[in-house]
């Protein structure tokens, strides 16, 4: 569904991301983790074209996104992305931060989005915030509404940035328990995270990146019990 070839980046003269290779079939959940600065956040912002790739082609569906004739768009309105900063519209309610990009794409009407975002707020414990405004809500709460706002748009994949990591440690569980669920529905996922138990439990596939390179991928069980690397064991030693 979506496979990096040969993706570098570089600013200025540092580069920071250095022939990554990553195919993500359908359904699958991927889990990135590494340490700060270890291009994690450039590697997802590359493949949304949030970053333009020094080098190497990112495809979805076969279709390569690093191309000035491909609309970006319209793989942003397939493929959401959740960031560590929420960033709902302060002005708008629950509900209509949830319906505004449906509605401004034309994904249905007014009323149909409604319904949606009201399933949607239900489906992450928010449905009687609905009216609330963002600023009432606690960080768990809003990160909540950012991922429901990014199932109004009916996604085929989501992309995650350390969805959980500017919350309070009591908040980060309701966020990874809808990250669960949407993985156990078969959500496409690609995921940024330090919570090692949520990577352990939910990924498919454990990617190991350090200074810019995937030093190491596997399954949980491979990448958490027995590690090839010197760098991911000493990483793992660090963090678990
Ligand atoms: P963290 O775990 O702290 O979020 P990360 O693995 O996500 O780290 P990135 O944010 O991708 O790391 O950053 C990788 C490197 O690229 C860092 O050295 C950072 O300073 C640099 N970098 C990132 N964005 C830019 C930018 N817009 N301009 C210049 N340098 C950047
Ligand atoms: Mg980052």
């Amino acid at each position: 569904m979506i496979k990096v070839h040969h993706l570098s980046k570089q600013f200025g003269e540092q580069e920071v991301l250095k022939d990554i290779n990553l195919t993500v079939e359908e359904g699958e959940v991927v889990c990135i983790i590494g340490p700060s600065g270890s291009g994690k956040s450039t590697f997802l912002r590359c493949i949304n074209q949030l970053e333009t790739p020094s080098g190497g082609t990112v495809r979805y569906n076969g279709e390569n996104l690093v191309n000035n004739s491909y609309d970006i768009r319209k793989f942003r309105e397939e493929v959401g992305m959740v960031f560590q900063k929420f960033n709902l519209f302060p002005l708008k309610t629950v509900l209509e931060n949830v319906t505004l990009a449906p509605v401004l794409t034309k994904k249905g009407s007014k009323a149909e989005a409604r319904i949606t975002g009201m399933e949607l707020l239900d489906r992450v414990g928010l449905a009687e915030k609905a009216d609330e405004y963002p600023c009432t809500l606690s960080g768990g709460q809003q990160q909540r509404v950012a991922i429901a706002r990014a199932l109004a748009m009916h996604p085929k994949a989501l992309l995650f940035d350390e969805p959980t990591s500017a919350l309070d440690p009591e908040l980060v569980g309701d966020v990874l328990e809808v990250m669960k669920s949407l993985a156990k529905d078969g959500m496409t996922m690609i995921v940024v995270t330090h919570e090692m138990g949520f990577a352990r439990d939910v990924a498919d596939r454990i990617i190991f990146m350090a200074d810019g390179y995937i030093v190491e991928e596997g399954r949980p069980e491979e990448i958490f019990m027995a590690p090839r690397e010197d760098r991911t064991r000493t990483f793992l030693s660090r963090v678990l």
